[in-house]
Protein backbone atom coordinates (compact mmCIF):
# COMPACT_ATOMS: atom_id res chain seq x y z
CA UNK A 1 0.00 0.00 0.00
CA UNK A 2 1.33 3.51 -1.02
CA UNK A 3 2.22 5.87 1.84
CA UNK A 4 3.55 9.40 2.08
CA UNK A 5 6.92 8.96 0.53
CA UNK A 6 5.47 6.57 -2.60
CA UNK A 7 3.00 9.45 -3.22
CA UNK A 8 5.42 12.35 -2.63
CA UNK A 9 7.78 10.43 -5.21
CA UNK A 10 4.68 10.15 -7.69
CA UNK A 11 3.69 13.58 -7.52
CA UNK A 12 6.94 15.13 -8.11
CA UNK A 13 7.16 13.29 -10.67
CA UNK A 14 4.12 14.02 -12.30
CA UNK A 15 4.49 17.94 -11.73
CA UNK A 16 7.88 17.52 -13.74
CA UNK A 17 6.22 15.36 -16.66
CA UNK A 18 2.72 16.51 -16.94
CA UNK A 19 2.55 20.42 -15.72
CA UNK A 20 1.50 22.71 -18.59
CA UNK A 21 -0.25 20.07 -20.56
CA UNK A 22 -3.66 20.12 -22.14
CA UNK A 23 -5.94 17.78 -20.99
CA UNK A 24 -7.37 16.27 -24.32
CA UNK A 25 -9.32 13.33 -23.79
CA UNK A 26 -10.09 11.54 -21.00
CA UNK A 27 -11.38 7.42 -20.69
CA UNK A 28 -12.95 6.21 -17.82
CA UNK A 29 -13.64 2.31 -17.67
CA UNK A 30 -14.87 1.86 -14.02
CA UNK A 31 -17.14 4.94 -13.31
CA UNK A 32 -17.87 4.10 -9.36
CA UNK A 33 -13.58 5.85 -9.15
CA UNK A 34 -15.53 8.88 -9.49
CA UNK A 35 -17.46 11.36 -7.62
CA UNK A 36 -19.71 12.47 -10.46
CA UNK A 37 -20.98 11.39 -13.53
CA UNK A 38 -18.47 10.35 -16.56
CA UNK A 39 -19.85 12.99 -18.86
CA UNK A 40 -19.88 16.05 -16.11
CA UNK A 41 -16.19 14.84 -15.18
CA UNK A 42 -15.28 14.89 -19.07
CA UNK A 43 -16.96 17.91 -19.62
CA UNK A 44 -15.06 19.68 -16.61
CA UNK A 45 -11.74 18.29 -17.55
CA UNK A 46 -10.93 18.18 -20.99
CA UNK A 47 -9.51 21.53 -22.53
CA UNK A 48 -8.07 22.26 -19.40
CA UNK A 49 -4.37 22.97 -18.35
CA UNK A 50 -2.59 20.99 -15.73
CA UNK A 51 -1.11 23.76 -13.04
CA UNK A 52 0.51 22.15 -10.57
CA UNK A 53 0.82 18.31 -9.12
CA UNK A 54 1.19 18.37 -5.35
CA UNK A 55 0.46 15.60 -2.65
CA UNK A 56 -0.92 15.31 1.18
CA UNK A 57 -0.81 11.90 2.64
CA UNK A 58 -1.95 9.68 0.47
CA UNK A 59 -3.74 11.80 -1.42
CA UNK A 60 -2.38 13.63 -4.86
CA UNK A 61 -3.74 16.73 -5.89
CA UNK A 62 -3.52 17.67 -9.75
CA UNK A 63 -4.65 21.45 -10.00
CA UNK A 64 -6.46 22.55 -13.28
CA UNK A 65 -6.37 25.17 -14.59
CA UNK A 66 -9.31 27.38 -14.55
CA UNK A 67 -10.38 26.43 -10.87
CA UNK A 68 -10.95 22.53 -10.47
CA UNK A 69 -8.92 20.32 -8.50
CA UNK A 70 -8.70 15.86 -9.25
CA UNK A 71 -7.99 14.27 -6.27
CA UNK A 72 -6.85 11.18 -6.21
CA UNK A 73 -6.22 7.83 -3.87
CA UNK A 74 -4.35 4.89 -4.99
CA UNK A 75 -5.73 2.80 -2.33
CA UNK A 76 -4.49 0.16 -1.55
CA UNK A 77 -2.10 -0.07 -4.46
CA UNK A 78 -1.91 1.44 -8.05
CA UNK A 79 -0.17 1.77 -11.45
CA UNK A 80 -0.46 5.35 -11.87
CA UNK A 81 2.03 5.32 -15.27
CA UNK A 82 3.02 7.80 -17.73
CA UNK A 83 3.19 7.42 -21.53
CA UNK A 84 4.39 8.99 -23.66
CA UNK A 85 2.80 8.50 -28.08
CA UNK A 86 5.82 5.81 -29.08
CA UNK A 87 4.78 3.56 -25.79
CA UNK A 88 2.26 0.78 -25.64
CA UNK A 89 -0.39 1.07 -23.10
CA UNK A 90 -0.49 -1.37 -20.10
CA UNK A 91 -2.81 -3.98 -20.94
CA UNK A 92 -5.13 -3.22 -17.84
CA UNK A 93 -6.27 0.58 -16.75
CA UNK A 94 -9.30 1.87 -15.08
CA UNK A 95 -8.26 5.35 -15.75
CA UNK A 96 -6.90 7.11 -18.78
CA UNK A 97 -6.08 10.59 -19.69
CA UNK A 98 -4.33 11.67 -22.83
CA UNK A 99 -2.92 15.46 -23.71
CA UNK A 100 -2.79 17.80 -26.59
CA UNK A 101 0.61 16.06 -27.52
CA UNK A 102 -0.32 12.02 -27.51
CA UNK A 103 0.85 12.05 -23.74
CA UNK A 104 -0.89 11.04 -20.85
CA UNK A 105 -1.42 8.58 -18.40
CA UNK A 106 -3.30 5.67 -17.13
CA UNK A 107 -4.40 4.45 -13.76
CA UNK A 108 -4.90 0.77 -12.70
CA UNK A 109 -6.27 0.28 -8.99
CA UNK A 110 -5.45 -3.13 -7.43
CA UNK A 111 -8.62 -2.50 -5.22
CA UNK A 112 -10.06 0.21 -5.19
CA UNK A 113 -9.09 4.31 -5.32
CA UNK A 114 -10.89 7.57 -5.88
CA UNK A 115 -10.35 10.09 -8.81
CA UNK A 116 -12.56 12.87 -7.61
CA UNK A 117 -13.29 16.39 -9.48
CA UNK A 118 -13.74 19.13 -7.51
CA UNK A 119 -14.20 23.19 -7.64
CA UNK A 120 -11.41 25.26 -6.12
CA UNK A 121 -13.78 26.93 -4.18
CA UNK A 122 -15.27 23.74 -3.29
CA UNK A 123 -12.55 21.55 -2.02
CA UNK A 124 -12.88 22.54 1.52
CA UNK A 125 -16.15 20.58 1.46
CA UNK A 126 -14.18 17.47 -0.15
CA UNK A 127 -15.03 15.15 3.09
CA UNK A 128 -12.14 12.55 2.20
CA UNK A 129 -9.36 15.52 2.12
CA UNK A 130 -10.38 18.19 4.36
CA UNK A 131 -10.16 16.02 7.54
CA UNK A 132 -6.81 14.55 6.48
CA UNK A 133 -3.97 16.20 8.82
CA UNK A 134 -0.71 17.82 7.62
CA UNK A 135 1.94 15.72 5.97
CA UNK A 136 4.74 14.97 8.80
CA UNK A 137 6.88 15.92 5.76
CA UNK A 138 5.33 19.29 5.32
CA UNK A 139 7.29 22.22 6.17
CA UNK A 140 4.91 23.83 8.38
CA UNK A 141 5.02 20.05 10.22
CA UNK A 142 7.59 21.72 13.17
CA UNK A 143 8.28 20.01 16.04
CA UNK A 144 6.36 22.50 17.70
CA UNK A 145 3.39 21.78 15.94
CA UNK A 146 3.91 18.23 17.27
CA UNK A 147 3.87 18.87 20.32
CA UNK A 148 0.26 20.58 20.03
CA UNK A 149 -1.52 17.54 18.43
CA UNK A 150 -0.13 15.41 20.58
CA UNK A 151 -1.60 17.74 23.40
CA UNK A 152 -4.74 16.34 25.47
CA UNK A 153 -4.59 13.02 23.41
CA UNK A 154 -5.11 10.19 25.65
CA UNK A 155 -4.73 7.02 22.95
CA UNK A 156 -1.80 4.81 22.16
CA UNK A 157 0.71 6.77 20.13
CA UNK A 158 0.31 3.71 17.21
CA UNK A 159 -2.72 4.44 16.34
CA UNK A 160 -2.53 8.06 16.74
CA UNK A 161 0.10 7.75 14.16
CA UNK A 162 -2.00 5.72 11.68
CA UNK A 163 -4.58 8.29 11.90
CA UNK A 164 -4.57 10.57 8.65
CA UNK A 165 -6.50 13.04 10.36
CA UNK A 166 -3.78 13.56 13.03
CA UNK A 167 -0.69 13.46 10.05
CA UNK A 168 -1.58 12.36 6.79
CA UNK A 169 0.45 9.50 4.83
CA UNK A 170 1.81 7.28 7.89
CA UNK A 171 0.60 3.63 7.50
CA UNK A 172 1.66 0.37 8.85
CA UNK A 173 4.73 -0.23 7.37
CA UNK A 174 6.35 3.33 8.17
CA UNK A 175 4.86 3.28 12.05
CA UNK A 176 7.15 0.08 12.61
CA UNK A 177 10.68 1.53 12.47
CA UNK A 178 9.22 4.86 13.45
CA UNK A 179 8.25 3.10 16.74
CA UNK A 180 11.55 1.24 16.75
CA UNK A 181 13.98 4.40 16.27
CA UNK A 182 12.02 5.77 19.02
CA UNK A 183 12.18 3.50 21.15
CA UNK A 184 8.37 3.33 21.75
CA UNK A 185 6.09 0.53 22.46
CA UNK A 186 3.04 0.75 20.30
CA UNK A 187 0.18 0.81 22.76
CA UNK A 188 2.53 3.31 24.62
CA UNK A 189 0.19 6.57 25.89
CA UNK A 190 0.81 9.64 24.93
CA UNK A 191 -0.01 11.03 28.14
CA UNK A 192 2.91 9.42 29.46
CA UNK A 193 5.43 10.54 27.00
CA UNK A 194 8.38 12.52 27.96
CA UNK A 195 9.62 15.35 26.51
CA UNK A 196 12.81 13.60 25.11
CA UNK A 197 10.61 10.88 23.98
CA UNK A 198 8.31 13.19 21.81
CA UNK A 199 11.45 15.15 20.37
CA UNK A 200 12.84 11.38 19.53
CA UNK A 201 9.71 10.15 17.98
CA UNK A 202 9.31 13.66 15.49
CA UNK A 203 13.11 12.60 14.34
CA UNK A 204 12.12 9.25 13.97
CA UNK A 205 9.13 10.24 11.57
CA UNK A 206 11.22 12.49 9.83
CA UNK A 207 14.47 10.43 9.33
CA UNK A 208 12.30 7.40 7.99
CA UNK A 209 10.29 8.95 5.75
CA UNK A 210 12.93 10.70 4.13
CA UNK A 211 15.35 8.24 3.94
CA UNK A 212 12.07 6.18 1.82
CA UNK A 213 11.53 9.41 -0.12
CA UNK A 214 15.02 9.18 -1.50
CA UNK A 215 15.08 6.12 -2.04
CA UNK A 216 12.43 6.65 -4.37
CA UNK A 217 9.98 4.57 -2.41
CA UNK A 218 9.32 0.79 -1.43
CA UNK A 219 10.63 -1.64 -3.67
CA UNK A 220 7.64 -3.63 -4.59
CA UNK A 221 5.63 -0.02 -5.18
CA UNK A 222 5.83 1.91 -9.16
CA UNK A 223 6.60 5.33 -9.58
CA UNK A 224 4.90 7.46 -12.72
CA UNK A 225 7.46 5.20 -14.94
CA UNK A 226 6.80 2.29 -13.61
CA UNK A 227 10.41 2.11 -11.90
CA UNK A 228 10.19 0.18 -8.36
CA UNK A 229 11.14 1.96 -5.75
CA UNK A 230 14.88 1.10 -3.87
CA UNK A 231 13.37 0.82 0.19
CA UNK A 232 14.24 -3.09 -0.04
CA UNK A 233 13.15 -5.35 2.96
CA UNK A 234 16.63 -4.70 4.05
CA UNK A 235 15.55 -1.40 4.51
CA UNK A 236 13.26 -2.13 7.53
CA UNK A 237 14.78 -2.29 10.92
CA UNK A 238 12.20 -4.23 12.99
CA UNK A 239 9.84 -4.25 10.25
CA UNK A 240 8.74 -7.53 8.86
CA UNK A 241 11.80 -8.99 10.61
CA UNK A 242 9.64 -11.39 12.87
CA UNK A 243 12.65 -13.88 14.91
CA UNK A 244 15.31 -12.09 13.32
CA UNK A 245 17.95 -9.83 15.53
CA UNK A 246 17.41 -6.49 16.54
CA UNK A 247 19.75 -3.71 14.95
CA UNK A 248 20.82 -2.18 18.22
CA UNK A 249 20.71 -5.41 21.18
CA UNK A 250 20.11 -8.40 18.90
CA UNK A 251 16.98 -9.38 20.99
CA UNK A 252 14.48 -11.40 18.66
CA UNK A 253 12.35 -9.34 17.56
CA UNK A 254 8.82 -9.92 17.76
CA UNK A 255 5.25 -9.94 15.67
CA UNK A 256 2.67 -8.61 18.77
CA UNK A 257 -1.11 -7.49 17.95
CA UNK A 258 -1.84 -4.08 18.41
CA UNK A 259 -5.30 -3.30 17.98
CA UNK A 260 -6.52 -4.04 14.48
CA UNK A 261 -3.10 -3.64 13.26
CA UNK A 262 0.09 -6.17 14.03
CA UNK A 263 3.53 -4.66 15.17
CA UNK A 264 6.74 -5.62 14.70
CA UNK A 265 8.79 -4.63 17.80
CA UNK A 266 12.10 -5.29 19.65
CA UNK A 267 10.62 -6.34 23.19
CA UNK A 268 13.80 -5.31 24.87
CA UNK A 269 14.06 -1.81 23.32
CA UNK A 270 10.61 -0.91 23.31
CA UNK A 271 9.05 -1.67 26.82
CA UNK A 272 5.73 -0.98 27.51
CA UNK A 273 6.24 1.08 30.38
ZN1 LIG B 1 16.52 -4.17 20.76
Amino acid sequence: MPELPEITVIAGQMNQEIRGKRVADIEVRQPKNLNISVSEFTKAVEGKLIDSVSSRGKWLFIKLNPSYLMLMNLGMGAELLYFSPSQKLPEKYHFKLTFTDKTGFTAHFWWFGYIHLVSESDVSNHKLTAQLGKSATDETFTLEYFRGLLANKKTGIKSFLLDQKNLAGIGNVYAQDILFKAKLHPNRKISTLSEEEIVDLYNAIQNVLHQSIELGGLAYERDFYGQRGKFTAEHFLVGYKQGKACPECGTAIEKIKTGTTSSYICPKCQKLR
